[in-house]
């Protein structure tokens, strides 16, 4: 789904059928209460583990908990990865949408919600300098309900992202990236991911605070956007360890590294000492 969803907005890019827009392009846009959360209702919102990291701190929840409670979860069936999405929001009015349609968790909304009516695709190109990330950023498809192009300020598109706080959580979204570019392209997990490999990596993923209860450090000792890019890296492990088992994935360096020792003892090392 998610692939798909990506691979649309790049064909619509490729066919100009989507506006595209740089750093400093300008568009007017504001929300106002006359169509306020009619873009909240029948959408699907999908969520990288740094959007539900945020919300289920910001909710005092576990990530486990809120994952439970909100997140709808399935594997992309053209590359086998777990694709997570807001449940609520798919199958009618999100969780979060007040009676006046405003957002209950506004500061913690995710990066997709925010940045709206901007969206942001990102795909990993090879070239001859190497495999290389690709961002496009473009106009969403505008809605007949949403009122907010018709008036409002103009802001350029640098504005708007630093307004929206969206800055870190593309960030955070890119090292997700990174992982899922390396798991399909390096490792083809397309042919070996199934329920069980899931099962494995939604706690790294999806579930910090359990991953702090287990092994030990604070969030003093290691602030949240470090422990995120550990928690990618401790991923790229387990599943370059598993890929090698399916006859996947790179020999070298990485293999090595994955393989030495326990698999609780290479977890350690990556989310607490950050080898
Ligand atoms: S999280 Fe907030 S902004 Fe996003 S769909 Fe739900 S109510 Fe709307
Ligand atoms: S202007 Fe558009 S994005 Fe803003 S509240 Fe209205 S429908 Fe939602």
């Amino acid at each position: 789904m998610a692939f798909d969803f990506q691979q649309g907005i790049l064909d619509k890019l490729e066919k100009g059928t989507l506006e595209e827009l740089g750093m400093d392009d300008t568009f007017t846009f504001s929300c106002g209460p006359e169509c306020m959360g009619r873009c909240c209702r029948n959408i699907t919102i999908l969520l990288d583990p740094w959007d539900i990291e945020v919300m289920a701190r910001h909710l005092e929840l576990s990530g486990q908990e809120f994952f439970n409670r909100y997140c709808q979860m399935e594997l992309d069936r053209n590359t086998g990865w777990p694709v997570v999405w807001l449940a609520h929001a798919k199958e009618g009015s999100c969780a979060f949408m007040l009676q006046d349609g405003k957002c209950s968790i506004y500061p913690a909304r995710s990066r997709n919600c925010r940045t709206y009516p901007l969206g942001r695709a990102v795909r990993y190109v090879q070239d001859r300098e190497g495999r290389r990330m690709d961002e496009r950023i473009f106009m969403v498809d505008r809605m007949q309900f949403c009122l907010g192009h018709k008036s409002g300020r103009s802001w350029t598109v640098r504005e708007w992202f630093e307004d929206a706080g969206a800055i870190t959580y593309y960030r955070m979204s890119d090292q997700y990236t990174e992982l899922v570019d390396y798991a399909v392209r390096e490792l083809n997990c397309r042919e070996w991911m199934n329920p069980k490999v899931v099962q494995m990596i939604v706690p790294f993923l999806f579930a910090p605070d359990l991953l702090r209860y287990k092994l030990g450090p604070g969030v003093e000792e290691i602030g949240h956007e470090e422990f995120h890019l550990r928690r990618m890296k401790a991923v790229k492990l387990i599943l370059t360890d598993l890929a090698s088992g399916f006859g996947y994935g790179p020999a070298g360096e990485v293999t090595e590294r994955a393989f030495a020792g326990s698999l609780m003892d290479r977890m350690k090392a990556v989310l607490v000492d950050g080898a």
